[in-house]
Order: structure tokens, then sequence, then C-alpha cells
């Protein structure tokens, strides 16, 4: 059980049978990226409840909603993501998904319930909140490039009012339940992906030397691709390259005029980002050029990094310690290679990623895993980080 807790912790943990009853029923019905309509029609009903007056869209799925937008204090906005993923549910929960091949496996029900938390206690608070707040409930954030924070973008949804600050936060089971973490500076990867098509000569594979076979090349470029990261890069600046698709040929006996090989590529820094692009096109042509073989590479940007603002850092660290005490918060060792799209809010306005503890005893779940299943804690600690949160940057 947890020791110490500040007022917003206090008032959260008053609001669970609401945040509880949200998550249920997020959960029960989860629907994939751009397609979360039944959620959107909940969090507007939910919004409208509150007294407020929720933004939403013909071809969006995305919610928006203000509280206070008329005061005169910095504007706050809050991001929760709003879609499932295509896992069929086997978690300990005592409810679960009604659709098989459907789950809330990355917790996004569990975001969007504390952002319902957090708007209620803010709803509450009245006056004393002193500056625009701004909910966002975003769709689609496992879309890889087309994920949902770029079009929200596009739609304004950090504009009139102009939001000063941006707080976002995620379940993650490596941080014990009850703790929240944090980091500055770049904390999650920029992810990009490849797709290359290897030209040979097809044929009869008993009469190789006809023309450059396609899967030897494709096996080298495999194979040469991590040399790009193991010695064409510095080592204390991460990278990761990985084929994730290889495809070609359709018998034994014959070789395949083409082979597709599909990747990912992660980095941290923005120049790194743009060097390894360019390592990869190099290092490809010049493994097919040896060979005689052709090669088309297309090389799409995705996510980029995810770079938390060192001075909100700080201060949120200092606003939530207050609140929970210095003993739940938890400075993340290193940068995760994984990707978000918040990362797209943080390049146009300052603010932070925080990771809501969700670590409970007995073997890890990890997320997008059938059995992730954060506990009822994290609802109460998500909904007082955001509240707090809000309220902290608004009094200065
Ligand atoms: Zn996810
Ligand atoms: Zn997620």
């Amino acid at each position: 059980m947890l020791r110490s807790s500040g007022p917003w912790t206090t008032a959260a943990r008053r609001i669970l049978p609401a945040m509880r009853a949200w998550r249920k029923s997020f959960h029960e019905e989860p629907e994939l990226a751009y397609e979360e309509r039944k959620t959107r029609d909940k969090l507007v009903r939910t919004l409208r409840e509150l007294g407020l007056t929720p933004t939403v869209y013909d071809d969006f799925t995305g919610v928006l909603a203000t509280i206070g937008a008329g005061r005169a204090g910095p504007v706050v906005a809050l991001r929760a993501d709003m879609d499932a993923l295509p896992v069929t549910e086997a978690s300990s929960l005592p409810f679960h998904s009604a659709t098989p091949g459907r789950m809330h496996a990355c917790g996004h029900d569990v975001h969007m319930s504390c952002l319902l938390g957090a708007a209620t206690l803010l709803v509450r608070a009245g006056d004393k909140v002193r500056g625009p707040v701004r909910l966002i409930f975003q769709p689609a954030e496992e879309e890889g490039e087309t994920g949902g924070a770029g079009p929200f973008l596009t739609r304004g949804c950090l504009e009139s009012p102009t939001v000063d600050f941006v707080v976002g936060q995620h379940v993650t089971p490596e941080v014990p339940a009850g703790m929240v973490g944090w980091r500055k500076g770049p904390t999650m990867a920029a992810a990009d992906r490849f797709r290359i098509v290897v030209r040979g000569h097809g044929g009869h594979a008993a009469y190789p030397h006809r023309g450059p076979d396609a899967i030897l090349v494709a096996a080298e470029i495999v194979q040469s691709l991590q040399s790009v990261v193991s010695r064409g890069r510095d080592p204390v600046d991460p990278v990761v390259v990985s084929v994730g698709m290889i495809h070609g040929g359709t018998r034994p006996n014959i070789l395949p005029e083409t082979v597709e090989l599909e990747g990912t590529v992660r980095t941290l820094r923005a120049e790194t980002r743009d060097e390894v692009e360019q390592l990869i096109l190099r290092r490809v042509r010049h493994v097919a050029k040896s060979q005689g073989a052709s090669t088309r590479v297309d090389y799409h940007r995705g996510y980029p990094v995810l770079t938390n603002s060192p001075p909100v850092t700080e201060r949120l660290v200092g606003i939530l310690g207050e609140e929970f005490g210095d003993d739940r918060l938890v400075e993340l060792p290193a940068p995760s290679m994984g990707a978000e799209d918040f990362a797209r809010y943080l390049e146009r306005v300052p603010g932070t990623f925080l990771r809501l503890g969700a670590g409970v005893p007995g073997p890890p779940a990890t997320l997008h895993s059938p059995t992730f299943a954060p506990p009822e804690e994290t609802l109460v600690i998500g909904a007082a980080v955001l509240a707090a949160a809000t309220m902290g940057l608004q009094s200065r």
C-alpha cells in the first residue's frame, strides 16, 4: 500500500469508482486505430456530463475539449491515446474484451480513464485552475507513420488558445505500480521504415551462373545492414536496424527474379537519423552493384525522436515530488528504442512524457502482450499526475 499521498491523489481515489467504470467500458469494447467511434462517443458523453463542450470531426475519431477556455494563466495540454491492438485477450482482469482479436493491450483504456479522471478533478477545482486546460483524446497512436498526432496537429489541437505546455503519460510494466518514471532529453526513438526490392535474374536454380541471384544478394544486404550499426556508427549513439520481413521465391528449384525486404530503423538524434538513412541507401546500392543486381529502396520517415524538455521535466519532478513524495519518482536509466507519436507534440511545444508505473509482482507481462493488465492503482496515480502537473505548471 502507498505511504504518502497528496491532495490530488486523495481526490483521485474518491473518484476511483467512476474511473473504474470508464476503464471497464473502454476495455470491453476495444477499437483499432482510426476506428474508435464507440470510444469517441463514450468520451463525448462523459465530457458533456462534466459540463464541457467537446469538439468532434467528420473524418477523424479524435476528441478535443477545453476546461476554462477564457482563463488568463498558462495553457496546459494533456493527451491520452485511444486505440487498441489486434491481440486476443488472455489477461487476469475481471473484465475482458468482448471482441476476439481486439484488446487494449497497450493500456490506452487506462490513459483515457486517467485523463477523464483528471478532467473531473480540474473541473471541480473551478477557478483554482488558473489557465485553460486542453484535453486531447488522440486516435491511432499505434499506426506508425500515419499515427493520430500528425492529423490532430493539422486540425489545430495545440491552438486557440495556444498551448504552452504539453504532458502525456504511458503505463509501463518496467516501473512498479505506484511509481512515476521520468527522463529529460531524448527519451524514445525515431522510427523509420524501409522497403528494399532486389532484382536479379530469375530462372532454374540448377544454373545460378546465368545471372545475379536475388536471394543471395538479399541475404548479403541483411548481413551488411548490421555492419551499418556495428561499424558505421559511434557505438555510444544507439541505432537499431532490424529486417522484419523477407519475401521471395515460390519453389526450392526456382531462383526468384525479385526479393523484398522490409525493416525498421531506430535512432535517438536527428543528425544520426539522417546519417543512418544515407548509410543504408549507400550500403544497399553497393552490395547490389558488387553482385550485378539492381535494387529499389523506399525509405519512410515515421515518428520523430521524443525529446522531453529538460526545464519542464525538472519542474514536473518537483511538482510530482510534492504530491507523491520523491521516493515515488524514478529517473529512467536509459532511453527506449520504442517510438511514440507524442513526439510530434513535443516538436511544437515544450513538455514531457511520463511513465506511469504498472509493474506488479510475478512474471512481467510486456506492453502489447495478451496478458498485459495494469493494476487499478494506475488509475488513481495517473489522474493525480495529470491534475497535479496541470496545477503546478500553471502556478508560476
Ligand atoms: Zn503500443
Ligand atoms: Zn501505447
